[in-house]
């Protein structure tokens, strides 16, 4: 029986057809999908001017008989839905059966394929099947979609720049490649190689084809599991972070999916470790029954809910805070910086340029030999997860070191067995003082001391009102606070754990901090509080200090929680090694008496 089924009416109105077709991004996500189907362990994807002239895939799976290849550029054809319940389901891939029909309708299509024997070559133009004739018998399908929109003007002047429609190319491709990791794929842009990566199932291999080693030497697996889902994946230190969300990918039953809850879940697990308006890379490949998710298919994207959203958000942040708070994570100064990725992804050219024949469309001519692919020794030794971990839980994150100079009151300069460390003072000290407040702030009794001199604080009428409606949140924190007059407060006690010194500033800071807020959380209020107080109360810049002044301050903050992070997310130790000293004075390799 042929494969490709007929669409029930129903059914096929169900999808919105005229989304399907927008883009160069959308047309690849269609074919690929297509060749994901067909069980093709092999596919190639080959653009001309970023697709606008030219996209080419070539699979290596079940491909079609000459039945099946007509049929496929039928308006409603498809050969993965059986009924409408499958559409909420995960398992397929691809299931907009008009997809075919509709890019054939405004470009030029010549598909090759072949299923057991006898190859078919369908040639369309604007939609018209030209020829239907044998062709190669080359186990696969091979469709070249070229003048994308040549009758649709319109539709043509709608798209991006080149530069847009390959960035969003790429970036739909590295993350169909994350969540296929034993498909082995190639992007090419005008014979330039964009992504290839080996099949080999290893996820961490797909992390280096995207990232490259920098990154990939950074990445931490983790991996946990409860009563309904099952999690493993890859997740950066806290040391690498971009600009923009796109790169923490989820991957729910092998699709790519969108849930902005765990990408939250996942960026407030590293809250205090990395700047908050920076996001990590991560990688999660969540599996579950399901019949505990809900699909929001939209032809462009995948929104997804989950009955047990409690569940996994707990499962995802003790996965992420359990592996980022037990390492070092002292940065190395002279560690090449990542290349900075702007919101647009720039597709990187570095990898070596393969020169081939466009007009064959075989697998075999663009093979690439295996020594080709740099896969960094290293590797390994990352992905066991030993280098960083800390053998015995009692002993402190943080190396010891010794203080032995400052630097424009604003440096520590240490040094221990291994090398050199400097320690940003302030950002030291704000560390401790924030443990410290919020230690104290999460007492269940929080002490409070009475005022000597009652501290009167006058306000204008409208930040008044607002205050008047919150002052709770002041006497939650253990400030006795009573109205004073006309638009004034009056603070007669104060949580002991607020220093004395400037307490007045405090006390305003604490109220501008309700009065610009307006409506928060608690927990929200307090983290702002303890934030902006260690800051307040943190040494400034150009400040003296003794050695046992030094060396008590290294020790309060080798014993904080995370002594490698002020609480706005900036290091506060950079380590320079033996070996990092002696490569930029020159001095490895050489004879060091010199
Ligand atoms: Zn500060
Ligand atoms: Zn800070």
């Amino acid at each position: 029986m042929s494969i490709i089924k007929v669409m029930d009416e129903l059914l096929a109105n169900k999808i919105a057809a005229g989304e399907v077709v927008e883009r160069c991004a959308s047309v690849v996500k269609e074919l690929v999908e297509n060749s994901i189907d067909a069980g093709s362990t092999e596919i190639k994807v080959i653009l001309e001017d970023s697709g606008t002239r030219k996209i080419e895939v070539i699979d290596n799976g079940k491909g079609m008989d000459e039945k099946d290849a007509v049929l496929a550029f039928s308006r409603h054809a498809t050969s993965k839905i059986d009924d409408e319940d499958d559409l909420y389901r995960l398992q397929t891939l691809g299931f907009r059966g008009e997809a075919l029909a509709s890019i054939a309708a405004v470009s030029k299509v010549e598909l090759k394929t072949c299923a057991e024997d006898i190859g078919t070559l369908v040639v369309i133009d604007g939609g018209k099947i030209k020829e239907v004739s044998k062709g190669d018998a080359r186990k696969g399908t091979a469709i070249r979609v070229s003048e994308l929109f040549f009758n649709t003007p319109a539709r043509l002047k709608h798209m991006k720049s080149l530069y847009t429609e390959l960035a969003s190319i790429t970036d739909y491709m590295n993350k169909l490649a994350l969540s296929h990791p034993d498909i082995r794929f190639i992007l090419m842009n005008n014979d330039n190689l964009i992504l290839r990566t080996d099949g080999s199932g290893n996820l961490l291999k797909v992390i280096q084809s995207i990232y490259g080693n920098d990154v990939t030497r950074k990445m931490i697996p983790v991996s946990g599991e409860n009563e309904d889902y099952e999690i493993h994946g890859y997740i950066s230190l806290p040391e690498v972070h971009r600009s923009s969300r796109n790169n923490m990918v989820t991957i729910v039953n092998g699709r790519v999916v969108r849930n902005l809850e765990i990408n939250r879940a996942i960026n407030d697990a590293y809250h205090s470790y990395k700047p908050d308006n920076r996001y990590p890379i991560t990688v999660f490949n969540i599996t579950v029954d399901p019949s505990v998710i809900d699909v929001n298919i939209h032809p462009t994207k995948m929104d997804i809910k989950f009955s047990k959203m409690d569940t996994l958000i707990d499962l995802i942040s003790e996965m992420v805070i359990s592996k980022i708070s037990d390492r070092e994570l002292i940065p190395k100064a002279f560690l090449k910086e990542e290349k900075e990725e702007t919101e647009e992804k720039k597709p990187i050219y570095t990898q070596q340029v393969i020169k081939l024949d466009t007009k064959e469309s075989k697998i075999e001519e663009v093979e690439i030999l295996d020594e080709e692919i740099i896969i960094n020794d290293e590797l390994s030794l990352v992905s066991e997860d030993e280098e960083y971990k800390v053998d015995n839980k009692e002993e402190k994150l943080m190396p010891e070191m010794y203080p032995t100079g400052l630097v424009h009151g604003t440096y520590i300069v240490l040094e221990n067995e291994n090398g050199m460390y400097l320690m940003d003072l302030h950002a030291a000290k704000e560390r401790c003082n924030y443990e410290r407040f919020k230690e104290a702030m999460g007492k269940p009794n929080i002490a409070s001391t009475s005022m000597l001199f009652p501290i009167t604080i006058e306000l204008t009428n409208n930040e008044y009102i607002i205050l008047k409606e919150h002052l709770d949140l002041l006497t939650d924190l253990k400030f006795k606070v009573e109205e004073f007059g006309i638009n004034s407060i009056i603070v007669k006690e104060h949580p002991t754990w607020l220093p004395t010194n400037n307490l007045e500033d405090s006390i305003r800071t604490i109220i501008n901090i309700i009065i610009k807020e307006k409506e928060f959380s608690i927990e929200k209020f307090n983290e702002k509080v303890a934030t902006m107080m260690s800051c307040k109360h943190a040494v400034r810049a150009n400040t003296h200090l003794t050695m046992e002044d030094m060396q008590a301050l290294v020790e309060d903050l080798r014993n904080c929680k995370n002594p490698f992070n002020c609480p706005h997310g900036r290091p506060t130790t950079v380590f320079y090694s033996n070996y990092d000293l002696e490569k930029l004075f020159k001095r490895s390799g050489f004879d060091t008496k010199k």
